[in-house]
């Protein structure tokens, strides 16, 4: 394929909210413009006024921007070929419409909805695919045209001829053909108006100078329709791609808006947004979506933005239906944590801290990021793994220190003593305490367990929490003592 500077745009229909599907479409346009040093525009399609949702543009752009997905022309963003809006283009698709009534590739049809649904029953009776039955075709064009100046209720229809066939060529597919007689003379101006899709988007891909097509694979069906449509206008087409529709993450048939639904209710992320609020990074799953049904060579599975960037290509697109697989987001998640400089990886936490409602001290913020980096799976569990360090005091749970070994007296007896070692050590870590502690053990009788459990309770509250000489040393000498000091007391008087 020619390196030429590539145009490429995501189309959204404000429907609803941008779930991985679309994500991986924005995700492949984005990384084609940009290895092209191409153009990425966002275009909203919203003609389809009843499905029309109105958060879902803001949503779209949202997460196109969380995904790093920059777009370089759009509704917000202007640029030569504006409106980007579809329901500001209007004007445009009605004259191109009309263009191919001229031509005799469309026509005026005046079927009211009733006879229409007449006479989708009487095929449906008939075993036959519910389809135009071609009375408006017939009209003489002028008459027609009358009509309509009069005022009449209409639609516009593509004529599709009956005999022969039509082959579009997907680049991924290769040629795909049809017979004609089972292309419908769809609608491209309902009577509202408004085009639809195969019209408003065909015109828009040509007058935008759109050079690939990289669309959802739903799009199939239709898509000998819409290669008639070019061919129709004497317009050179796009490369078309269309890659692998998601599997269940059982690998058994295609994901369902239903699976959707029960996969989100099971705690799996869907769209964009959840990725948020289940604490993954944007750099994880740009890279699980882009190996959904791409992939570089047989090994290689970790990529940032730029390696995406260098290394993608239409050519590995494997057409083949692609099994979802979450916990593959997981792993990646963990990996891209681990790859982030440990600053950045503060500024990542920061809000999920404060989601969880503490209040993030700065200053030792870094120190706690460096502490759980490597540990940390979802940013959603920082909380719960470190939000100890931004509390002023922990809530201990007496029955997780005091147990068969270690009786309440022992454990105060325990905890006073380390305050002591750890009283005269200049600077408490590894090398001056741990031995010392480990010697404490023994002369008490205990195991060095017991006085690490002991003490990582009495500064975490927690049992389970980064490695205790690096607690102490982001608590500091005098927190770690006033800990240690509430938790004696309060194992003297248990
Ligand atoms: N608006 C269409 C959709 O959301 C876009 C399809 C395309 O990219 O051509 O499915």
């Amino acid at each position: 394929m020619s390196n030429k500077p590539a145009r490429v745009r995501f189309a959204p229909s404000p429907t609803g909210y941008l779930h991985l599907g679309g994500a991986r479409t924005a995700l492949y346009d984005y990384l084609l413009a940009k290895q092209t040093g191409g153009t990425f525009i966002l275009r909203i399609e919203d003609t389809d006024q009843k499905r029309y949702v109105p958060e879902a543009e803001e949503n779209f752009k949202n997460a196109l921007r969380w995904m790093g997905l920059t777009t370089d022309e759009g509704p917000d963003v202007g640029g030569p070929h504006a409106p980007y809006r579809q329901s500001k283009r209007k004007a445009i698709y009605r004259e191109h419409a009309e263009r191919l009534i001229e031509n005799d590739h469309a026509f005026y049809c005046f079927c009211s909805p009733e006879r229409l649904s007449k006479v989708r029953e009487e095929q449906l009776a008939n075993h036959e695919t519910p389809h135009y039955d071609g009375k408006c075709r017939q009209l003489d064009p002028a008459e027609a045209a009358q009509r309509v100046a009069n005022g009449e209720s209409h639609v516009i229809r593509f004529k599709v001829p009956h005999e022969g066939t039509t082959t579009a060529h997907d680049f991924l597919r290769g040629d795909i053909t049809v017979e004609n007689k089972v292309l419908d003379d769809i609608v491209l101006i309902k009577s509202d108006g408004l085009a639809v899709y195969h019209l408003a988007a065909m015109v828009d891909d040509h007058l935008m100078g759109i050079t690939h097509v990289i669309r959802g694979s739903e799009w199939l069906p239709t898509f000998p329709l819409h290669k008639r449509i070019y061919d129709a206008f004497g317009w050179e087409e796009p490369v078309w791609v269309h890659p692998s529709v998601f599997l269940k993450p059982d690998g058994k048939g295609k994901l369902s808006k239903r699976d959707i639904q029960k996969a989100r209710e099971s705690g799996y992320p869907v769209f964009i947004e959840d990725m948020v609020e289940m604490g993954y990074l944007p750099e994880a799953v740009n890279n699980w979506i882009a190996l959904i049904g791409w992939s570089y060579d047989d090994k290689t599975e970790f990529f940032t933005m730029d390696d995406l960037i260098e290394k993608f290509s239409l050519e590995k697109l494997n057409p083949a239906p692609a099994a979802i697989n979450f916990s593959k987001l997981d792993h990646f998640n963990g990996i891209h944590i681990r790859n982030l400089e440990v600053e950045d990886f503060a500024q990542r936490i920061k809000p999920y801290f404060e989601k969880a409602g503490y209040t993030v001290n700065d200053a030792i913020l870094p120190k706690v990021a460096a502490a759980i980096q490597e540990r940390t799976k979802k940013l959603t569990e920082v909380g719960d793994m470190a939000g100890f360090f931004f509390k002023d005091e922990v809530e201990l749970a007496v029955d997780r220190i005091v147990n068969k070994k270690m009786n309440a007296e022992q454990a105060a007896e325990a905890a006073q003593r380390i305050v002591q070692l750890f009283n005269a050590v200049p600077e408490i870590n590894a090398d001056t305490s741990e031995q010392p502690l480990r010697n404490l053990a023994k002369e008490l009788g205990l195991k060095a367990g017991h006085i690490f459990g002991l003490l990582r309770e009495a500064l975490t509250g927690q049992k389970v929490s980064p490695p205790l000489f690096d607690i102490i040393d982001i608590l500091g000498k005098e927190k770690t003592i006033a800990r240690l000091e509430k938790a004696a007391k309060m194992m003297s008087e248990a």
